[in-house]
């Protein structure tokens, strides 16, 4: 399986980066081993003093496609998740200053934090889930996917162009505003709704 990113999905986040405002996607990818494994606690690397949290909503693909028009992306997932895209935002600062790729920011062992998933058929509108993500019982990061400029059956159209979907794949589909920094001892709760979907210890 694979892991597709996607990048700068929410106008307040690309704020408070002081990136600029895509005129398509911004894709990375990460690979099986970026998956923190589970009940496993998140280890800061040593080659970051800045790992920020991205939370974001996850979705699961559930058969094989390509070129896939966003009239019929819908049929290719039934499960929503939640999850975090950890970054080493010193690390991925200095390779966007030289035009590099982010991999070792956002691909390392651990990065990818995949929480619970849930059937999407129990929300009303996936275009309008609420989610937040809590360090040490504080709100951090608080969005819905209605704020994202692709929206999910977009964005399974967009990547499908450049990449196979395959059973078992997951989308990251973009972090809200609200991105900082963990420290050891932190406790990152992420929520879908009202439900809770992970809970990390960061050491
Ligand atoms: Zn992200």
């Amino acid at each position: 399986m694979k892991i597709i990113c996607v990048g700068r999905n929410y106008a307040a986040h690309i704020e408070e980066l002081a990136n600029e405002k895509p005129t398509d996607p911004v894709l990375f990818l990460k690979p099986d081993t970026s998956i923190l494994l589970k009940k496993n606690p998140f280890l800061i690397p040593e080659f970051s003093q800045q790992v920020h949290h991205e939370v974001e909503v996850l979705v699961k693909i559930k058969k094989i496609g390509k070129h896939i028009d966003r009239k019929f992306a819908h049929t290719y997932y039934d499960e929503i998740g939640l999850g975090i895209d950890f970054t080493a935002r010193d690390l991925q600062q200095q390779l966007k200053e030289k035009g590099l790729p982010w991999e070792k920011a956002k691909a390392f062992d651990g990065a990818a934090v995949v929480g619970n998933f849930v059937q999407k058929s129990q929300f009303e509108d996936i275009n309008d889930l609420h989610f937040r993500l809590e360090k040490n019982g504080t709100i951090v990061q608080q969005a819905s996917t209605e704020l994202m400029l692709w929206k999910i059956d977009e964005l399974i159209e967009y990547i499908s162009k450049y990449f196979t979907l395959k059973i078992g794949d997951i989308i990251f589909t973009g972090t809200p505003a609200g991105v900082g920094k963990v420290a050891p001892h932190d406790v990152l709760e992420g929520y879908l709704e009202e439900q809770s979907m992970f809970s990390i210890k960061v050491k």
